[in-house]
């Protein structure tokens, strides 16, 4: 059995405000992009936790009367996201727990590495886990420290695990924020109206009207109470690893990630990019939407070629790839997207998409591309490198047999999504327009992976490399 190892999720967190929850729920519901399998919120009025978690989308879970359950001027909140076999509601966040110096809540955002080991040593000492979530495995790590307060047993939780966090505790009288001394996930510190706000990505302070501070730093842990903010630093890594997927793929484009910087004009960049690697002769750009939208609108930019809206999206459904059945992911593509044939017909189209994972959304969307939009030709146009490496740090990616980069070369690629060309954006390319791009982890791209695996890992990351 192999542990839960897919992890991407978004967190929330608001210290020192009368509608915490409330909040709460509406950063939520800015991150619910980042996770749409299941969601919950746990607030405190400065003395007892309050708790309310589901499994399905924000607005759905949260009714008036349930957010009316969550009293008290603090919160965190989290947004699962959808992976086979995990579904349940035991593995939702925040996760509460009662220890010896009181309540904690933690929502997580990333992935462990080292809980395999982590968890089979403490089952080993008789911990009882009640999820397969490899957050959990923090929580029994503060319960069993010796340290003497409760800043002492953090420290010996946060230094024990490896992986990816961007991770809030909430306990009775205090919210603490803690990020990865590698910063793999983003995680931003915000205000409003006096009150300190944390979330995943900018766009959830956007909606409650907080403003940007700064970015909870790598290897920071912010305590915010009653004294204000504490900064400690106590966990440290010889290089950062800001994973570059975020601005690729999985932040929301009006996010300013990693240091404020915004993923709507990176995204633009990988497009210009792309147009300036790969000139081709065409009569339009096209995005498949809403993640390709952006490079789609760089690459019309530079190469001149003119930009519109061929495939349109419906919006009410869920992202295809998420849907943790494979039936109805191969229903997907149609149900979410339609050929305008009025655009289309007889022109030679780029069509511009963010990432191939598998190849099969692709192959779908060039075969209705010719046949539903009657186009003439089908230039398919990548706005990043070819994915041929599992993600072990919280992006959910099959093994790398599934992979089609990873098994497949470019024209064997280009015949199976039945292009008439294909071009993925360069690794170099990339690396040119992500500003410092040695902070970032490739890993995805090149098969470098900056945070190593131990013991029982292997085992996994074995199992996803075949
Ligand atoms: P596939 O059909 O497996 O090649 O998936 C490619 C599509 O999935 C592209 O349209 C991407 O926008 C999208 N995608 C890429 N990575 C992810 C991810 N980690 N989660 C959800 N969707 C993704």
């Amino acid at each position: 059995m192999f542990h839960d190892i897919h992890e991407e999720c978004g967190v929330f967190g608001i210290y020192g405000h009368p509608e915490a929850a409330n909040l709460t729920y509406l950063g939520l519901y800015a991150l619910q992009h980042r996770g749409q399998e299941g969601a919950g919120i746990c607030s405190s009025d400065g003395r007892q936790l309050f708790v309310e978690k589901s499994m399905g989308l924000v607005a759905d879970i949260f009714s008036e009367k349930r957010l009316r359950r969550l009293p008290g001027y603090m919160a965190i909140g989290h947004n699962r996201y959808s992976t086979a076999g995990s579904s349940v509601l035991k593995n939702v966040q925040p996760i509460v727990a009662n220890f010896a110096l009181g309540t904690l809540a933690i929502a997580h955002n990333g992935n462990l590495v080292s809980a395999p080991d982590l968890r089979a040593s403490l089952e080993a000492q008789g911990a009882i886990f009640q999820s397969s979530s490899d957050s959990e495995v923090i929580v029994h790590l503060v319960a069993q420290s010796k340290g003497a307060d409760f800043y002492e047993r953090i420290a010996h939780a946060v230094t024990q695990i490896s992986g990816s966090f961007s991770m809030l505790i909430l306990r009775e009288k205090e919210l603490i924020a803690i990020r990865d001394p590698y910063g793999v996930r983003p995680l931003s510190l915000g205000m409003k109206n006096g009150a300190y706000v944390v979330a995943s990505e900018t766009c959830a302070f956007d909606l409650i009207g907080a403003t940007y501070i700064r970015d909870i730093e790598p290897g920071e842990v912010l305590i915010i109470g009653e004294q204000g903010l504490e900064s400690l630093k106590i966990l440290h890594s010889q290089r950062k690893a800001f994973c570059v997927f975020e601005f690729i793929y999985f932040s929301r484009p009006d996010s300013n990630i990693f240091g404020g910087q915004n993923v709507n004009e990176m995204r633009k960049e990988f497009g210009r990019q792309l147009a300036r690697e790969s000139r081709i002769d065409a009569d339009l750009v096209i995005p498949v939407p809403d993640s390709g939208v952006p490079a789609a609108l760089g690459f019309s930019e530079e190469s001149g070629i003119p930009f519109d809206f061929g495939l349109i999206r419906n919006h009410y459904v869920g992202r295809t790839f998420i849907e943790p059945k494979h039936s109805i992911r191969h229903f997907g593509v149609k149900i979410k997207l339609n050929p305008v044939r009025q655009l289309l017909e007889g022109k030679r189209l780029i069509v511009i998409d963010d990432s191939i994972v598998r190849g099969t959304t692709s192959k779908k969307i060039v075969k209705m591309l010719r046949e539903g939009g009657h186009a003439k030709e089908v230039h398919l146009k990548i706005s990043s490198p070819p994915t041929i490496g599992p993600c072990f740090y919280g992006i959910d990616t099959p093994t790398r047999s599934e992979l089609i980069a990873s098994t497949h070369l470019l024209d064997e690629i280009k015949k199976y999504v039945t292009a008439d060309s294909l071009a993925y954006l360069s690794l170099d390319g990339l690396k040119k327009i992500v500003p410092n791009s040695h902070n970032f982890c490739t890993a995805c791209f090149d098969c470098n992976y900056p945070i190593s695996f131990p013991g029982e890992h292997h085992k996994q990351m074995e199992f996803l490399f075949k």
